[in-house]
């Protein structure tokens, strides 16, 4: 007979056969754009550290403070007896940045996608979904009782289908949900096309920011600001975990009215600890940064351009566009297969970068996803991309 724990190793198993396993590989040094694990030294190009800010020491200081003069934990919800002075400077700091009236701290990103929803959408109203939403948002459209659409990615026309399905059930509230950046392409969403379609439609626009905030955009204000749609946007989501400061924190931004229902009503806030006083000021600090220098996002764009233009000369194929997150694609049968060998020999090079293929990514369409961040040299950069060559010599 099977115990309980025998059909779990079964599942591990099944996991391993197919290749999905993942392993931890633990770091013995903060995050930065070069690291140690305990196996091995490398440069590290896999990380959502775009601003350089993991280890500033501006924030580390900040965060030192805060500890000595805030304490180490809340210990309480945030309407019980959890909420400091500091979390409302920061929520009303992030409401600056992205230019909303209000905002709301969630523990994690994860949690606000989690929590918004439900809280705002019920059984007569629609939620529109583009496929390759966040897995968050998935979780979280899934949690209410609203009708469910989902459209093909960055696809204006289907999104036109859907909106008229929706209407024509007679939905009350629409709304239209997308990441800003799809995390595996490096891919904007056309956000000033959403926007006339949702105002033809009088449906609202939700964006997640998570890839975005802090330096996409001339300020940083994300993919709003970058396409010119600012105001039209309803509702913003992001993350701190990952450009500002990328220790945790998530948030919803948006009217004022729509956030003091979110701190009444959503689970995720309602019924989990409050932020750590130290990461709320260091990812005070972190908001203070980027909205007072454009120096990260400089060498952030220069780190980019660089990267993208050594990697077209040397042959590769990437996909096309500006983002930091560069997809150097491994197409054909073969491609999950050479992707992994190449970040394997990469990583042999002393260059840390991870390979993605189905089901992460669509089969026939495996990569290598790279990320740049300021806190890398023009050396790292050049470094990297001559690790690249040296693994096609070497891998074939
Ligand atoms: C990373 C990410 C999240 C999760 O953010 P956390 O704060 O780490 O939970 C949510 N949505 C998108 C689009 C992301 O990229």
């Amino acid at each position: 007979m099977f115990t309980f724990e025998d059909e779990i190793t079964d599942t591990l198993q099944d996991i391993r056969d197919a290749g999905l396993y993942k392993s931890e590989r633990q770091l013995t040094t903060p995050q930065s754009a070069h690291i140690a694990t305990t196996t091995t030294t490398a440069l590290n190009f896999c990380a959502n550290n775009y601003l350089g800010l993991a280890d500033n020491p501006d924030i580390e200081a900040a965060a030192a403070e805060a500890l000595r003069e805030w304490g180490f934990g809340m210990a309480s919800v945030r309407f019980i007896c959890g909420t400091q002075t500091l979390h409302a400077r920061l929520e009303a700091k992030i409401a600056e940045f992205v230019g909303r009236e209000d905002a709301i701290l969630f523990s994690s990103c994860f949690d606000a996608n989690g929590g918004v929803f439900e809280v705002l959408f019920g059984e007569n109203d629609a939620i529109i979904s583009d496929e390759l939403n966040h897995a968050s948002l998935i979780d979280g459209i899934r949690l209410t009782r609203a009708r469910r659409y989902r459209y093909r990615n960055a696809d204006m026309g289907d999104l036109r289908v859907r909106l008229t399905d929706a209407r024509t059930a007679g939905a009350q509230r629409v709304v239209v949900v997308t990441d800003g950046v799809f995390s595996m392409d490096g891919s904007y969403a056309p956000l000033r096309q959403i926007c006339d379609l949702a105002e033809e439609f009088g449906a609202m626009v939700l964006v997640d920011d998570s890839h975005a905030v802090g330096f996409v955009g001339d300020h940083g204000r994300g993919t709003p600001e970058l396409s010119g749609v600012g105001d039209r946007v309803d509702l913003l989501t992001g993350t701190l975990g990952k450009a500002l400061g990328g220790a945790s924190g998530g948030y919803v931004a948006g009217p004022k009215a729509v956030v003091d229902l979110l701190r009444q009503r959503s689970r995720p806030y309602l019924f989990s600890n409050a932020v750590a006083p130290a990461v709320c000021a260091g990812s005070l600090k972190a908001l203070e940064l980027a909205s007072t220098s454009d120096e990260g996002r400089a060498a952030l764009r220069r780190n980019t351009e660089l990267f993208r233009s050594l990697m077209t000369e040397a042959g590769f194929d990437l996909l096309p566009g500006t983002h930091p997150i560069t997809a150097v694609m491994f197409p054909g049968d073969d491609g999950a297969r050479r992707a992994a060998q190449m970040a394997e020999a990469m990583l042999a090079e002393g260059v840390y970068v991870i390979a993605f293929s189905f089901p992460v990514v669509p089969t026939g369409k495996a990569r290598i996803r790279v990320q740049l961040s300021a806190a890398h040299s023009e050396d790292d950069v050049r470094a990297c991309a001559a690790a690249f060559v040296a693994a096609r010599a070497t891998v074939g």
